[in-house]
């Protein structure tokens, strides 16, 4: 997925968020990458392009990307430095594998697991938790 620059001015727009030069380089990094990165991943992806990035920037751009739903942060089990970033917002499912990479399953394997999940199960998860769901997100785990 590489969105053009009037995609992103427009996809920032909806969000209401400012869109500045770096931010720019690095949701269009993070948009074109398939890894998940993390925030020092990111960094170094993007470092050819803006030697002035510093990591705290580009962490606190992921979180603002983050809060304002231009990406997802994915579950993280190591602490919050560890955490990966995902641009891609459709419906889609996860695989982590042994040594820690995050990888989407191909397309059509993941709906067939998201449709096995049926509304009613998500209904139910809404009821009994009482939390209201935006989106699925389901990972497996390699061992
Ligand atoms: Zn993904």
């Amino acid at each position: 997925m590489t969105p053009s620059v009037a995609e992103i001015r427009d996809l920032f727009r909806t969000k209401g968020l400012r869109l500045t030069r770096q931010r720019e380089t690095l949701y269009q990094a993070l948009a074109e990458s398939k890894s998940h990165p993390t925030a020092e991943e990111l960094l170094q992806i993007v470092r050819r392009l803006d030697p002035g990035l510093s990591l705290a920037t580009v962490y606190n751009t992921l979180e603002a990307f983050s809060a304002s739903g231009l990406c997802r942060r994915l579950a993280c089990a190591r602490g919050i430095g560890a955490c990966r970033y995902d641009a891609d917002l459709h419906d889609h499912v996860h695989l982590v594998t042994s040594d820690g990479r995050v990888m989407d399953l191909p397309i059509d394997l993941g709906e067939k697991v998201l449709s096995r999940l049926g509304p009613d199960v998500l209904d139910e998860i809404e009821a009994r938790t009482g939390i209201r769901l935006g989106a699925a997100s389901v990972q497996f785990v390699a061992p």
